[in-house]
């Protein structure tokens, strides 16, 4: 049966490097289905709603999504679509691969390869007791870190590595300030890790990870962390291998999974044809690996390895004077 999947095509420089994308997994003849559906701005101006019922049944249905980036607007009722949606559908998982290209101008053009899983629902991010004093000079905010939350999440990264070959797990925290809640975390890490022995699994506390990641970023495997450290080390990690035109991110539930760029909606250069497509294809090949085409993936990382050796109609981001869709055809090119 012939597995169908909802693309979203999105705001900004979305609707170029979503076209740059399937034309790619096209010449892939990756087998899928797609029902369009939208999201953000686009979805505003069609529907008056950011966030349509329709969409939403969609993605329950099909259970995997290939998104572009998405413009939420100030007074639109939500602080972010992508946060939304990552709620909604209990995304718990937001895992993103940060490995080294050539010729992207990155400080470690070769040696980076690892993978950052982040906890997605809670800890600093839970957005719960959020609280100004009437003066305005004192701020509060719960950060909630649960058993059940921690214990998923590291199982995710574990497993991950069990999947894909990998042998160290790195669990990044601040337990020696953070007694309760990064404290709760490490303590439920640590239970989990006893249960993969085939695994090795170190422990670091999140200044020092910082620190060893600038210095000699080869040393880690899989870092498996809580929200809001997860979102900097993420970041961090997309810059030690070439930045955003190339971070790819998916966020994976029970029930669903959603598989996008790093980036954002790029206003200053939307509609101009130079929009790096590789994150959302490097997005793309992630989702190959969840849906159980692992040959695919590994061969449209591939193509895209070897378009950038040859410095095949790169984007202006890259320092070559290809755009979008030339970048897109030297890739499907090698497939
Ligand atoms: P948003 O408000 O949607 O987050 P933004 O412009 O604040 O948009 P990004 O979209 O992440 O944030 O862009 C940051 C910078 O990186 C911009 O200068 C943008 O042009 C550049 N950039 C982002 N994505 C790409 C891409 N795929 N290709 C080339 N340049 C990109």
């Amino acid at each position: 049966m012939t597995q169908t999947i909802t693309v979203i095509r999105g705001d900004g420089i979305g609707p170029e490097i979503m076209e740059a994308t399937l034309h790619v997994l096209e010449a892939l003849q990756v087998g899928l289905a797609y029902e369009f559906a939208d999201a953000g701005l686009a979805a505003l101006e069609k529907t008056g709603e950011l966030l349509p019922a329709a969409t939403m049944d969609s993605i329950r249905r099909n259970r995997v999504a290939l998104k572009s980036p998405l413009t939420t607007p100030v007074g639109g009722g939500f602080s972010s679509i992508n946060v939304e949606l990552r709620k909604r559908f209990d995304l718990y998982a937001n895992v993103r691969p940060a490995k080294s290209f050539p010729n992207t101008r990155s400080r470690f053009p070769s040696g980076v390869d690892l993978i950052t899983v982040r906890e997605n629902t809670e800890g600093a991010y839970s957005a719960e007791g959020q609280e100004l004093s009437a003066d305005g000079d004192t701020a509060t905010s719960i950060t909630k870190t649960t058993r059940r939350g921690s214990e998923r999440i590291v199982r995710y990264a574990f497993d991950l590595a069990r999947r894909t070959g990998r042998k160290q797990v790195t669990v990044v925290h601040k337990a020696n300030i953070l007694k309760s809640t990064s404290g709760l975390f490490l303590k439920v890490a640590r239970e989990v890790a006893a249960q993969y022995p085939d695994i090795a699994c170190n422990e670091l506390i999140v200044d020092n990870c910082c620190m060893q990641l600038v210095m000699r970023p080869e040393q880690f495997d899989i870092i498996v962390t809580t929200n809001l450290f997860g979102d900097i080390i993420s970041d961090l990690c997309a810059g030690l291998v070439g930045g955003l035109g190339l971070a790819p991110g998916a966020n994976i539930g029970t029930d669903a999974a959603i598989f996008e760029a790093v980036h954002g909606t790029a206003p200053d250069i939307a509609g101009q044809g130079k929009a790096n497509p590789c994150a959302l294809l490097l997005g793309a090949a992630q989702m190959l690996d969840h849906l159980g085409m692992p040959d695919k993936a590994t061969r449209l990382r591939a193509a895209i390895v070897a378009t950038l050796e040859a410095k095949d109609s790169l984007t202006p981001d890259l320092g070559g004077s290809g755009n979008t869709m030339a970048f897109a055809r030297a890739i499907a090119g090698r497939l």
